[in-house]
């Protein structure tokens, strides 16, 4: 067992998995999630600072949310967090579409270098001097 300070409440408690957050404010954290999503429906075209000030649940839990999906906003929304890459609004995960494209492509773009090496080693191979004996008649 791993003992772990709660990054919420700073108290000492019994890690076990997942957030290093403490079973009370795991809790905690719970009842405000439903508390954030009961707002919404209500409110559906509210803010997150708008949250904030009626139901006093921090903006930074609420955009917790936002970014692990478990708070999911309708099309209409005008909730958002930002991209932590270019800033622009989004409403789910870390990074905005655009931005996740363009770093799956560098991704991608590794393989294909790696790829390509490994192609041209292959071709390399396939130059070196065959017997043409056989080919001519
Ligand atoms: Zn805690
Ligand atoms: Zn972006």
């Amino acid at each position: 067992m791993e003992v772990k300070t709660c990054r919420e409440c700073k108290k000492l408690f019994q890690y076990v998995s997942g957030k290093r957050v403490c079973p009370v404010c795991l809790k905690k954290h719970a009842q405000w999630l439903i508390d954030v999503k009961d707002y919404i429906r209500e409110q559906p075209t509210c803010t997150i600072n708008k949250i904030h000030e009626d139901i006093g649940v921090p903006i930074r839990i609420i955009e917790d949310f936002i970014r692990d999906g478990s708070l999911e906003l309708s099309a209409g929304s005008s909730i958002s967090v930002k991209c932590t890459m270019c800033g622009s609004p989004i409403t789910k995960g870390k990074v905005c579409d655009k931005c996740n494209a363009s770093r799956l492509n560098d991704m991608t773009n590794a393989g294909k270098e790696m790829g390509a090496k490994r192609k041209a080693e292959l071709e390399a191979k396939s130059k070196e001097p065959k017997n043409n004996m056989f080919t001519r008649r």
